[in-house]
């Protein structure tokens, strides 16, 4: 990823590589692309000149001018929790800089890219402090046209093998394709007396009943006390890894 440095950054390596009147074009040009940008000209007294300040903050030397409200300057790669910080770290870009959202599965690693995107915004959003807010999401969208082609005739095709197969005890991708229905669609097609079977905690007890039908029983699992309590220590992964 290419690191993009911060205004305030860029400024000081300038001032200190070729001096003030290096910061003084640079902001020239910079205001030039964003006319909008928060900054603004004043004077600052160590520089004892007008010198171009972020947020009451001089660029050239860094001191703050009277007055002025000191918000931690985010740079990129920190967290960001507010509209201000978003504007502050993405104060360089030009309007035509592309925007992209990376998401990053913490378990896995797997990285994807949400591009493009659009936003939403909620107003009245109550805080624990009293504070009322908008908040502003940038939601995923498709980045191809949907594949709006009739699935039907593949249905069919594959209803038709899945008979032959079946015909034959062959249950082989009716087990692959029901793993890629979610659960609680899987549990809602069986007759609902059943249902109560699949619950989290149904679900463990019939692993705990498994488990003690291989270690402890021939036929029917004897509930041992001291079994049943050390059972109950094990996560169902661990009671899985018995069987
Ligand atoms: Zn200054």
């Amino acid at each position: 990823m290419k690191k993009l440095k911060h205004i305030t950054v860029i400024c000081k390596e300038l001032y200190e590589a070729e001096g003030a009147s290096a910061v003084y074009d640079f902001v020239r040009n910079y205001l030039k692309r964003q006319p909008n940008s928060d900054i603004d000209y004043k004077d600052c007294t160590p520089c004892e000149a007008n010198t171009p300040q972020l947020n009451g903050v001089c660029l050239i030397c860094g001191t703050p001018s009277d007055g002025a409200i000191l918000i931690p300057v985010p740079s990129i790669g920190d967290k960001l929790d507010t509209m201000g910080q978003l504007r502050d770290v993405t104060s360089h870009l030009q309007d035509n800089d592309q925007i992209c959202i990376e998401t990053i599965d913490l378990d896995t690693g797997d990285v994807q890219d949400l591009y493009p995107m659009y936003v939403d915004v909620i107003d009245g959003i109550e805080l624990t402090n009293g504070e009322t807010v908008s908040e502003i999401r940038f939601c995923q969208m498709p980045n191809s046209e949907p594949d709006d082609r009739d699935v039907q005739p593949i249905v069919d095709a594959v209803i038709e093998q899945l008979k032959d197969d079946m015909s034959k005890g062959d249950y082989t991708v009716l087990d692959e394709l029901l793993k890629f229905i979610p659960r609680q669609l899987l549990i809602n097609s069986l007759p609902e007396e059943d249902w109560q079977n699949f619950t989290a905690e149904a679900m463990r007890e019939t692993l705990i009943n498994k488990v003690f039908q291989k270690y402890y029983s021939d036929d029917e699992p004897k509930y041992d006390g001291k079994n049943r309590a050390y059972l109950d220590t094990l996560s169902n992964d661990e009671l899985e890894m018995k069987l």
